[in-house]
């Protein structure tokens, strides 16, 4: 939790990510910042820059649900073979391929992770369905805000004549935009919780939170770097000490969804020709019914990148039934 109630409630969920690189780099500890903003010619695009100043810092605060080029920011740094300490807020999936970059040794400067919790990143057709379900034409948005506004907040719509549409969090994201519209790469990703960064950030779907209506972050500390930030960011941030169980509980599905059923999705995008990553890792040994989950999610990837997008309710209401059936046969 974080104390300037402006930043935190115009953040995704606690502000935490947004005053944590404030206070680094008013402390010296960082002398930049990786952060995404969209862009203002095109406001379905995002923009990854480095940040130097906290206005910078705040502009590119909220979540961005579209990929982002993030390693795109870093190239100016590879080329000048840069020695400052940089942070970086990635994804789990722009975490691991800058692990493995620096790893490699391509980087002369000093990174510093910012990892946040990904379900999976929706794809850009995602928004473009959203924004036509809403009767909103592409080429009159001005400014797509995706999070904000207190807790778990809104996405706001802003036309090139000024009128506002305002979507509330839950009805859009478990609409069609959440569920189908998203990277085939997302179904092959067996982290949730960026477990390679310095300091991990999510939502904080926690029972205990459930009435905040201005926003509270979970983070989990990983290394001596991510400690010792948050112990300089004393009294500038708010914390209370969370049980692991509890954190594991609020993120149970979409953790499921990453540990356990992805051995049946590789195993499907193996069959059918495509290139998987090798984790290297124990794997849950799938079940029959996992099978059929990583078909019907594929299906309707398939359909939603070929704007079939009529047929995705026709899906919806299939799998809805396969799922009663099942769970009336488990427990009858
Ligand atoms: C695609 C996506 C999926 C997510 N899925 C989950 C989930 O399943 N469960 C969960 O608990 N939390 C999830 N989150 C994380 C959560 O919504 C918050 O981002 C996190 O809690 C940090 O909140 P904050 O208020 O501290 O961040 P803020 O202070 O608002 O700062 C967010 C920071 O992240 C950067 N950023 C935003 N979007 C992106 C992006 N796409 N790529 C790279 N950098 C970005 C911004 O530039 C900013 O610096 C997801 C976020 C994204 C972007």
């Amino acid at each position: 939790m974080r104390l300037d109630s402006e930043i935190r409630n115009n953040s995704t969920s606690g502000g935490l990510v947004t005053q944590l690189l404030i206070c680094a780099l008013n402390n010296g500890l960082i002398t930049g910042a990786v952060v995404t903003r969209m862009s203002k010619d095109n406001p379905l695009v995002p923009e990854p820059f480095i940040a130097r100043t906290q206005e910078e810092i705040i502009e590119a605060s909220c979540s961005k649900y579209c990929p982002v080029p993030v390693n795109m920011a870093l190239k100016e740094l590879v080329k000048t073979g840069s020695k400052e300490t940089i942070a970086v807020v990635g994804l789990p999936c722009h975490i691991h391929g800058l692990q493995k970059a620096k790893y490699k040794g391509l980087f002369k400067c000093n990174l510093i992770f910012f990892g946040i919790f990904c379900g999976h990143t929706p794809s850009f057709n995602a928004t473009q369905w959203l924004l036509r379900q809403n009767g909103i034409n592409v080429a009159d948005v001005k400014q797509i805000e995706y999070r904000g506004k207190g807790w778990p907040g809104s996405m706001t719509v802003t036309c090139m004549d000024g009128s506002k549409v305002s979507l509330d969090y839950h009805m859009y994201w478990d609409s069609g935009f959440g569920k189908y519209f998203f990277p085939p790469r997302c179904t092959l990703c067996y982290d949730g919780t960026a477990e390679f960064a310095d300091i991990s950030f999510g939502d904080a779907w926690l029972p205990r939170f459930k009435n905040d209506r201005i926003g509270t972050s979970v983070i989990i500390s990983r290394t001596s770097v991510g400690d010792r930030l948050l112990s300089q960011c004393k009294g500038i941030i708010e914390l209370q000490k969370v049980d692991r169980d509890e954190v594991v509980a609020s993120q149970r599905s979409m953790l499921a969804y990453k540990k356990k059923g992805y051995s049946a999705r590789k195993a499907i995008r193996r069959f059918t020709q495509h290139k998987t990553p090798d984790y290297n890792i124990t794997e849950v040994k799938p079940k029959f019914v996992d099978y059929l989950g990583a078909i019907s999610v594929y299906v309707s990837l398939w359909m939603a990148k070929h704007h079939l997008w009529p047929l995705l309710k026709v899906h919806s209401i299939v799998t809805r039934i396969c799922r009663f059936v099942y769970k009336r046969q488990k427990n009858p």
